[in-house]
């Protein structure tokens, strides 16, 4: 198998090959056909995100073990947890959307954060041991499904909801979970997946080093033509989870990424007849979500149904401007 050395690398969207210049702190190399960013330079990305992953750690404790918040009304007083929430839910007959909040809220967010301390310890061993590489895409995966944000939207609008009839005392978990929602941000932002897969073994451990066998050069050659740069036309594939370039025998059998082990695809397969009926359901879905009411609100004096625009309009006459803008631009 043939291999680029790091600094060659295709674009994950046109496949461009081209060289990654040396990037400092703040600088972005941007794809020079699409624009799409491929690399960005960050300052001490392992020790400032494990950094981050502790406080993050400390603070999820904190999160679920506190009360998310207080309710006073007519001289009753309740409190919940997270978890306390999620339980009721499931008391009342509501298992899915339970099931939905427990995995959105607390289970992703816990794998996540423990699946990046473990990957950020077990890289100081040198080289590191080449199952970080499979935490590292299901922490990626997990990562995607950590909605604690959705939760405190989903919180504040029904507070809004809520606010004449009871009074609402924010719990130190409600704190917490916005301490939570930050550092998982900024988790995100300082790390550089890169630096990982560079110090990583690799799974199959007959490959050749990166750089050591080299068939062509692509970056030197800034007179060949855009279409002639492209990986696949090379006879190359871009690994989907480490950005490894490596040469395949068969564009239908490309077999697996020898430093990641992950299934290589040269393309997807039906990939813009699959996106069609995707996009064509999810125009249709658009418009019932947006026209038909999201909410039942039932109080002892009245009933109402709420749209997603109703509720927008009820957040903005109550005063909640940023959070009507919110829901506005997410929904
Ligand atoms: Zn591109
Ligand atoms: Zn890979």
């Amino acid at each position: 198998m043939t291999l680029f050395p790091e600094h060659i690398a295709a674009c994950p969207d046109c496949d461009l090959m081209q060289r990654i210049p040396a990037l400092s702190s703040g600088e972005t190399a941007r794809c020079l056909r699409c624009g799409r960013s491929m690399a960005a330079g960050k300052t001490d990305p392992l020790n400032r995100t494990f950094a981050f992953a502790v406080a993050a750690a400390i603070v999820l404790i904190i999160a679920n073990v506190t009360p998310l918040m207080g309710l006073s009304a007519v001289g009753r007083h309740a409190s919940t947890t997270i978890l306390g929430g999620v339980l009721k839910m499931w008391q009342e007959g509501q298992g899915i959307t339970a099931a939905l909040v427990a995995f959105c809220t607390v289970v992703a967010p816990t794998i996540y954060i423990t699946f990046m301390l473990t990957i950020l310890i077990a890289l100081r061993k040198d080289p590191a041991p080449s199952w970080i590489g499979r935490l590292l895409r299901i922490s990626d995966v997990s990562r995607t499904w950590s909605m604690v944000e959705v939760m405190m939207l989903g919180i504040l609008v029904a507070l809004v909801k809520i606010a004449d009839l009871a009074t609402v005392i924010p719990g130190i978990g409600m704190f917490a979970v916005f301490a939570l929602i930050l550092l998982v941000a900024a988790m995100t932002v300082s790390f550089d997946p890169r630096e990982v897969w560079l110090r990583i073994r690799w799974a199959d451990e007959a490959a050749p080093p990166v750089g050591e066998e080299r068939s062509l050069r692509p970056g030197d050659d800034r007179a060949m033509p855009a279409e002639e740069r492209s990986a696949a036309r090379l006879g190359f594939v871009l690994c989907g989870a480490c950005g490894l370039l490596s040469k395949y025998a068969d564009p239908a059998e490309p077999g697996y990424c020898p430093r990641c082990g992950k299934a290589l695809e040269v393309r997807r397969r039906q990939t813009i007849q699959r996106t069609w009926a995707l996009l064509i359901a999810a125009a249709i879905c658009y418009i019932p979500a947006n026209l038909m009411p999201v909410m039942n609100t039932t109080m002892p004096a009245y009933a109402e149904k709420d749209t997603i625009m109703n509720g927008v309009i009820l957040l903005y006459t109550s005063g909640s401007w940023p959070l009507a803008l919110i829901v506005l631009i997410a929904s």
